[in-house]
């Protein structure tokens, strides 16, 4: 990885175009990072220069432009390695995002070892992607899901999680961090104590990929997954990586072209992983839109990232509790920089609407979350979710807006 070089918030900003539109005549305060992440310079030109002078397919060329594009894929193989510390490239499966990588698992790895009974393991804080997957594994085969709740501030209650816990416990799925309280989960005391009981772990590293260094060889977990487009990449690309072991014994999930060993009517045997979970013509466009994402994020390093983040959270905690009738759901003591909240009386699609006309662009409903929306007896909140590129006057123009829905609403 190249090494971290010192950035201005200004500098970095001039590398994302959009961050200087502006909307419904106002510059645009992008808060909705949890959602999708904007895309620097780097990943957009080296997609355009690869589609207008470099396109060609991979693996089945021997002419040049197709070589190349196969040697392009291969070095972001090894780079998604890099990134997570994994043990090898073959462990690192391209998949569309981390919902296609969760029913992948799902189909392939549940599929094949779970007898009836057995049970899944989530937590309350968990997306629907992290959810309904395991709820259609658990209906279809007989087996039960379980849920491990969540505290007041939004923490995954640890005695109640190992209590779940159990020798029917075939597989724990737990997300890195909440997309909808920015709650991080206690993963390596988790990993842990899920392995004690003898079950394998998938990690869902949607918000956790993007803000944080992740090791999953320090981990120990058996299946970890983000998405592309959350991470300042392209939609359309994600990575699943699973322990080699594991990627073996599973079942394809699709099956087609660019899979198999060899085919006839009668039998077909698969190509050993990643391959054998690659059915089809990959998004090799996309895939190294992702390099570029994962070079420009080393680039800035996680120690600035983790600073900037750090700051914006503390700003927007701190000011937005100080606004009367508003209750910020979710105050983990470690926590990403997502801050969702309820506004006394006032409906989060209204909160939304205003602040659009004001130019700051957040998320009103229910995150995708419903379970933990629930938990706090609401449908759904605002939610202000930062990135590294946004400012302080960003924070100030929310906080601005919000006042303003006050004022309108009174
Ligand atoms: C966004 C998200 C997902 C799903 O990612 P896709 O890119 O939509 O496949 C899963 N889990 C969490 C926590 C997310 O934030």
């Amino acid at each position: 990885m190249t090494a971290p070089e010192r950035r201005t918030i200004e500098s970095v900003r001039a590398d994302f175009p959009m961050l200087a539109a502006r909307m419904n005549g106002r510059p645009l305060a992008y808060l909705d990072n949890a959602a999708t992440t904007q895309k620097p310079r780097a990943v957009i030109e080296r997609m355009s220069r690869f589609l207008s002078s470099e396109y060609a397919t991979v693996h089945r060329g021997i002419y040049t432009f197709s070589q190349e594009s196969t040697r392009l894929c291969d070095e972001v193989r090894e780079k998604c390695r890099a990134f997570l510390n994994a043990a090898r490239p073959e462990e690192i499966v391209f998949v569309r995002g981390a919902t296609e990588a969760i029913n992948l698992v799902a189909h392939g790895y549940g599929r094949r070892a779970l007898r009836e009974g057995d049970e899944v393991l989530i937590t309350e804080l968990e997306h629907h992607s992290n959810i309904v997957p395991w709820q259609r594994l658990c209906q279809e085969r007989g087996l039960r899901l379980r849920v491990a709740p969540v505290n007041d501030a939004g923490e995954v209650l640890l005695e109640e999680y190992r209590r779940l816990l159990g020798p029917r416990t075939y597989l724990v799925a737990v997300t890195q961090v909440s997309n909808a309280l920015g709650t991080v989960t206690p993963l390596p005391e988790m990993i842990k104590m899920a392995h004690h009981a003898g079950a394998v772990v998938l990690v869902d590293g949607a918000q956790g990929a993007p803000h944080r260094a992740t090791d999953v060889r320090a981990l120990d977990c058996d299946f970890y997954c983000f998405s592309g487009h959350k991470i300042y990449g392209p939609t359309g690309i994600g990575v699943l990586y699973g322990k080699m072991k594991h990627l073996e014994a599973m079942d394809p999930y699709q099956s087609g072209g660019d899979m198999i060993e060899s085919v006839s009517f009668e039998e077909t045997t698969y190509a050993p992983p990643p391959a054998k979970f690659e059915a089809g013509t990959p998004a090799f466009v996309e895939i190294i839109g992702l390099g570029e994402a994962l070079d420009y994020v080393s680039s800035l390093g996680w120690e600035w990232i983790g600073a900037q983040e750090e700051a914006l959270l503390r700003l927007a905690t701190e000011r937005l509790s100080r606004i009367p009738g508003l209750r910020i759901i979710g105050q983990a003591p470690h926590k990403a920089a997502v801050v969702s909240f309820d506004l006394e009386g006032i409906h989060p699609h209204d909160v939304g609407t205003i602040l659009n006309e004001e130019g700051i662009a957040v998320r009103a409903g229910n995150h995708c979350a419903q379970p933990v929306m629930r938990r706090y007896g609401l449908t759904a909140t605002t939610r202000a979710s930062f990135a590294y590129y946004n400012t302080a006057e960003e924070v100030e123009a929310l906080v601005r807006g919000i006042e303003r829905v006050r004022g309108v609403f009174a």
